[in-house]
């Protein structure tokens, strides 16, 4: 089904952190970007701040929660995976 071609993998730069850029927010969450790539997600209502290694990481799980969330408010049907289906590192 997905099958990345080597020419697109990233190689691992060293940047340093920096100032953290605000990538969106509301009331239960802030997004923000450090210099060095690294995406943090802050949960506002307690506290906890999850760590991502870069945007790739952050759309597995901006897809994941979005999916979730269409079942919770539309009522869809929840979709069932099979473990090992996608490839999250
Ligand atoms: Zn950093």
């Amino acid at each position: 089904m997905s099958s990345t071609p080597p020419a697109a993998r990233k190689t691992k730069k060293k940047r340093p952190c920096g100032p953290h850029v605000e990538l969106s927010s509301n009331a239960a969450a802030r997004i923000t970007r450090c210099g060095c790539g690294t995406v943090h997600v802050h949960f506002l209502g307690n506290g906890i701040t999850m760590r991502l290694p870069d945007g790739d990481a952050l759309r597995h799980v901006a897809n994941a929660l979005m999916a979730a969330s269409r079942v919770v408010d539309l009522g869809d049907e929840p979709v069932v995976t099979t473990p090992g289906d996608d490839t999250i590192n």
